[in-house]
């Protein structure tokens, strides 16, 4: 289950074992969200500014962060032009950026995820597979 920090407007999940600190949120507003302070997500900080806060969310590429509307404001889908689309972006020396509408299944058809975007291990030394865990920056993986 993701945390989750409840502003008026939107709510903010995150889930640590999915985030590979592409850094995406901190670079995008780091009013609300900075490592350095407990919590890091200060929701009240975007007020009024749920949409953009919405749109910057759909940018991690992890999928570790994630969004509630608590307004009339639209709910996450799929960014692909056909939803039904399934986009995969390769990182150099890195994890699969996947996005669409995804339902990730293991070898005996059991659901490990259902979301809109996830990162894959691509090197083979992530501890949280079929996830990234950032292992590929140790491991020196290179594959460019
Ligand atoms: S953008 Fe996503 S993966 Fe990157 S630091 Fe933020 S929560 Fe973690």
């Amino acid at each position: 289950m993701p945390r989750e920090y409840v502003g008026e407007q939107i709510a903010i999940g995150w889930e640590p074992k999915l985030c590979i600190h592409a850094a995406e949120c901190v670079r995008g507003m780091p009013e609300v969200f900075d490592t350095q302070s407990r919590p890091w997500v200060t929701v009240e900080n975007a007020f009024d500014r749920a949409d953009e806060l919405a749109g910057l969310i759909a940018r991690c590429p992890s999928g570790a962060l994630s969004y509630r509307r608590l307004d009339d404001g639209p709910a996450e889908s799929p960014d692909a032009a056909d939803d039904h689309a399934v986009h995969v972006a390769i990182q150099p020396d890195g994890p699969l950026y996947v996005r669409g509408d995804l339902t990730l299944k293991d070898a005996a058809g059991g659901v490990v995820r259902d979301g809109l975007r996830v990162a894959l291990c691509r090197c083979g030394d992530s501890q949280n597979k079929p996830f990234c865990d950032n292992s590929h920056i140790a491991a020196g993986f290179a594959a460019p």
